[in-house]
């Protein structure tokens, strides 16, 4: 027997299990829609007249369950009532689900997310395939909400107050062995059993026992001595990570702790309250709508997917960056063979290759193993005849370069695509080297590759469409956020950055001490202030950029070359210990006492909060201005995409632009451009051309226009 309704359908076994799936064949990603969860109620109320021995819920395929609730929906939601109905009417259907007569589980490939891993929690038992796109969780605080339908109630029972939240707090999903081994799948196996096994499952569900929770998870969640513990805990860890700009967090704990003191109905009605809340904040909002970006910038390279399946990579140079990009293509079974002229450069990156798969402890030992095989290592100067991409991450030098490019082409295939990972040099004259040009590209890492999500693509002159296109879906392959930029000095994210870090110089001349200029910065929800910035990055990198951007934009781009003095007396940054920062052996760092007599300062002023807000506005509208005129130049953005979007996903992704306000043009027109502009003047009057607002910023403030809005 079976029943379809195009997005839900059912079907009865032989065994006398029901099968129902969330989505049709036809279907790559199935989301919770209204009109969806409707259909699997509907569904539900079906299965249940059918009398089975147990129900499986499955997605459509072997590469999707679901992502769970539709998210466009957040944006629009400006009433918090009306956040919270939305959240209870999930929980009804889930309460459903978890009430019904018979053993039910949730067979799980794909990836099964936030509301369908709550769906899936609202399950006597869920089990789930090993395929490498399966993904379990709850991302909701990501988004500045919470797991709105029972999941702050549910995940507890299921794996213990603290792993719960430990899931929960951080928006984190689970690959399949981390989800066994907490409890949260009773097994783990190859999608072509999932089925069989899910059903034997369900057979057998009155002898299994359920994984017991441990003690210590179970003493907390009985005694109010243990929540408060508890809570105590976690406030202290999520005020170190979050220093406060995040309200969801923080919420979601409270819903796990009532709900552990009042029980599951009383904590359901919690949670939806608690959801409606933080639906409306404008956190959820800027958040969401990083997310919106971090998604259209997949779509850059989408029609490339296909093909970029078919990757054999080769890069070039195996420091510091050619390592970690090998390394990338390696985690992503991608085969990449890494070339170097210095063996001891190949030893390294080999090592460090590996030791970066060894930190996916999540893999078994034999996926560890075959990933690493996919990485080899070369000293002469030949590629395999079927290498389609090569990036090129040598010493950052043109000729050294040229030459390198000149001799390869003629190694590879006419259509084998030619990336470099400059960070400064011109990608169109690099391109000369090779004569027809359309296949080369800049592919601008950064560094540290494994933790930087953003790739700068920079389009030369001559590269191609298809060669953007192919770029933009190897990046989302290596898990990276793309984004695409002309060739100008800087490209997009050292160039908006040259700005702020000269205010940051600037003031510091002024008298404002170090330690309160990166303060304010902090204070603003940066990472980390623009000195402590500059000793990471390395002052001799610094020097070597501010000298680059001085060259090509002038006297505006030209900052006070404090790096290059702090450079000629010895001190590089982090690297060699003194900066800005003395750093000690543990990385503890403080400001130097030596900084003024080295750059020749009086004494520093006492800093008011009066000026830590001109610190800020200083900081924060210098990086706008340079923005805006990016944005008037079309310096980001490919065909059909959104430059104003590119623009702040970098900010957030390149800079660290704190993503709870949702990019820095978002950030500007929450200010507004006739505010952006007075700012800018008084602090132009005060310090000087520096702060010029840049034309487009006085003209959308005469007319009242936003950054974002299409011109
Ligand atoms: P690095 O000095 O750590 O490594 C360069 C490697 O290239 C060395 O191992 C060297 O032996 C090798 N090499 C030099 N000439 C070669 C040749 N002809 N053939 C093969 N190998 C050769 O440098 P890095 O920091 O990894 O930088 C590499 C590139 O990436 C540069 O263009 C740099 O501007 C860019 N980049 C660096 C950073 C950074 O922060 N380090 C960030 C973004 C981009």
């Amino acid at each position: 027997m079976s029943h379809n309704t195009g997005l839900i359908s059912v079907e009865q076994r032989a065994s006398g299990v029901v099968v129902l799936s969330l989505g049709n064949a036809e279907e790559n990603v199935v989301t919770l829609t209204e009109k969806r969860l409707f259909a699997f109620r509907a569904a539900l109320a079906q299965v249940k007249d059918m009398r089975p021995r147990g129900l499986i819920i499955i997605g459509p395929g072997p590469d999707m369950f679901s992502v769970g609730a539709d998210i466009s929906v957040i944006q629009s939601v400006t009433d918090p009532l009306f956040g919270e109905q939305l959240a209870q009417s999930g929980q009804e259907i889930f309460d459903e689900l978890s009430a019904l007569p018979f053993p039910t589980i949730a067979a799980i490939s794909g990836p099964c997310v936030g509301g369908a891993c709550e769906l899936s929690l609202a399950c006597s038992f869920r089990i789930c395939s090993d395929r490498p796109s399966t993904i379990i969780g709850l991302p909701e605080t990501k988004l500045g909400i919470l797991p709105g339908f029972g999941g702050t109630q549910r995940l507890p029972k299921v794996v213990g107050v603290r792993k719960a939240l430990d899931i929960i707090l951080a928006g984190k999903t689970l690959r399949p062995k981390q989800a066994l081994d907490c409890g949260l799948v009773v097994d783990v196996v190859s999608f072509d059993r999932l089925r069989e096994r899910a059903e034997a499952v369900l057979l057998k569900a009155s002898t299994i026992v359920d994984r017991p929770i441990p003690l210590i998870d179970r003493l907390i969640a009985k005694y109010s001595f243990g929540r408060s513990y508890i809570r105590k805990q976690a406030t202290k860890q999520l005020q170190r990570q979050t220093k406060g700009f995040y309200p969801a967090p923080p919420t979601a704990l409270d819903c796990v702790l009532y709900g552990l003191e009042h029980g599951l109905t009383n904590g359901l009605k919690y949670e939806a309250q608690q959801l409606g809340r933080l639906i409306v904040t404008p956190e959820c909002k800027a958040l969401t709508r990083i997310f919106f970006l971090t998604e259209a910038s997949k779509s850059l390279g989408k029609a490339a997917a296909k093909a970029v399946r078919e990757i054999h990579g080769v890069v070039i140079g195996a420091g510091t960056m050619g390592a970690g990009i090998a390394s990338l293509f390696a985690q992503k079974k991608i085969r990449v063979v890494v070339r170097d002229t210095d063996a001891a450069a190949l030893l390294r990156a080999k090592a460090s290759i590996e030791k970066n798969i060894d930190r996916l402890t999540y893999l078994r030992e034999d996926e560890q193993k075959a990933l690493k095989a996919c990485a080899t290592t070369s000293l002469d100067d030949q590629v395999p005849p079927e290498t389609n991409f090569v990036v090129e991450a040598v010493f950052e030098n043109m000729d050294v370069k040229k030459k390198l490019f000149s001799d390869i082409k003629n190694k590879v295939s006419d259509d084998c695509v030619l990336a470099t990972n400059t960070s400064s040099l011109s990608v169109t004259e690099m391109a000369t080297s090779i004569g027809s040009s359309e296949r080369f590209v800049g592919m601008h890492f950064f560094n540290p590759v494994e933790k930087m999500p953003l790739v700068e693509i920079i389009r030369g002159k001559e590269t191609s469409e298809r060669t953007l296109v192919w770029t933009a879906a190897l990046t989302n392959r290596l898990g990276k956020f793309p984004i695409v930029v002309e060739d100008v000095p800087g490209f997009l994210v050292n160039r908006v950055l040259t700005p702020y870090l000269n205010a940051a110089a600037l003031l510091f001349s002024k008298g404002y001490p170090i330690q309160d200029i990166d303060k304010a910065a902090l204070r603003f929800g940066m990472p980390m202030g623009p000195f402590r910035l500059l000793d990471e990055v390395g002052l001799d990198v610094a020097a070597h950029v501010g000298e680059i951007m001085a060259n090509g934009y002038g006297e505006r781009m030209k900052g006070l070359d404090y790096a290059k003095q702090l450079v000629d007396a010895g001190r590089k940054g982090k690297k060699n210990g003194h900066g800005f920062y003395d750093f000690n052996k543990s990385g503890e760092a403080k400001v130097s006492t030596k900084i003024n007599k080295i750059l020749n300062l009086g004494e520093m002023q006492p800093v008011t909060d009066k000026d830590t807000e001109t610190i800020t506005d200083a900081l924060i509208l210098s990086l706008l201005n340079e923005a805006v005129r990016c944005l008037d130049e079309g310096v980001a953005g490919s065909a059909g995409s959104e430059a104003a979007s590119q623009i702040d996903l970098a900010t957030v992704m390149g800079i660290g632009f704190p993503p709870f306000r949702g990019g820095i043009l978002y950030y500007g027109d929450s200010i507004g451009a006739s505010e952006v502009k007075q700012r800018l003047q008084k602090l132009e009057e005060r310090f000087g051309s520096t702060f010029s607002p840049w034309q487009g910023i006085v003209s959308r403030a005469q007319q009242d226009k936003k950054f974002l809005a299409n011109k």
